[in-house]
């Protein structure tokens, strides 16, 4: 469903040519909630964002639903880590405003948004400013303006990275509440690996340290959850 093959990224630097990605092959089947974990310079976000078609690859391809990825497009709703909402913007008109570039009428913009608002448990906050929110509830937010345009694919970049371990805790729990209720398809990209093991069962690792091979390894596990610390692939996390 979301395939990436044989993909490679170089970005030219002053000092030469910086291997970033090196064959990436990954198959994500509908439905699926699968994590990326690799350490900081490991070319994550860099993957995420030949995903979404904010950058192309050297080589290889994106396939989304079978249909080639050659640009950003609305079937890929996207959450970072630093939520990017609007600060001068309510909770309703951010849930919105991606509906708003797509050019949907203002009475299907506000019943989307609001469905998806409901469905993140801030119907209550619509009124709302970003700075009135806790990082939890604004990441919420983002989320529902992700999944407003129902896109095929939910991309999250660390989308917890920013938040208390207390949070972070109640947002693995609502994400796969949230997942279990939609049957949307994710890709998380995380450097911590202990919430890559919690939330999927399927993990790609990119290398752990900068200057090595960057190639994806498979870690099947048997459930969520499972203790898999000591997998000698995670060694180096
Ligand atoms: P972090 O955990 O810190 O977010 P990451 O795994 O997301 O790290 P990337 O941001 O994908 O890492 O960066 C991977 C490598 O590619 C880094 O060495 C970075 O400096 C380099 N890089 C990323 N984008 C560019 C670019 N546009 N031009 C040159 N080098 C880049
Ligand atoms: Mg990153």
């Amino acid at each position: 469903y979301l395939q990436v093959n044989k993909l490679h990224k170089n970005f030219k630097t002053q000092q030469g040519t910086l291997v970033v990605l090196q064959d990436i092959n990954m198959l994500i089947e509908r439905g699926e909630f699968i994590c990326a974990v690799g350490a900081s310079g490991s070319g994550k976000s860099t993957l995420l964002r030949q995903i979404a078609g904010l950058d192309s690859p050297t080589t290889g391809e994106v396939k989304i639903d079978n249909q080639l990825v050659t640009g950003p497009g609305p079937d890929r709703g996207m959450v970072f880590q630093h939520y990017t909402l609007y600060p001068w913007m309510n909770v309703q008109e951010n849930a919105e405003f991606g509906l708003k570039l797509q050019g949907l009428a203002k009475k299907e913009r506000r019943e989307k948004a609001s469905h998806y608002l409901s469905v993140v448990g801030l119907s209550r906050f619509a009124k709302a400013l970003p700075k009135e929110l806790s990082g939890g509830m604004k990441q919420r937010v983002a989320i529902a303006r992700a999944l407003a345009s129902e896109p095929k694919v939910l991309l999250m970049d660390e989308p917890f990275g920013a938040l208390d371990v207390h949070t972070k805790e109640a947002m693995h729990g609502f994400m796969l509440d949230l997942w279990q209720r939609t049957n949307i398809t994710v890709f998380m990209i995380t450097h911590d690996v202990e919430e890559a093991v919690f939330l999927s069962n399927r993990i790609y690792a990119l290398g752990a340290r900068p200057g090595t091979v960057r190639k994806e390894i498979v870690v099947r596990l048997p459930e969520r959850g499972h203790a898999v610390k000591r997998h000698p692939v995670f060694q180096d996390y």
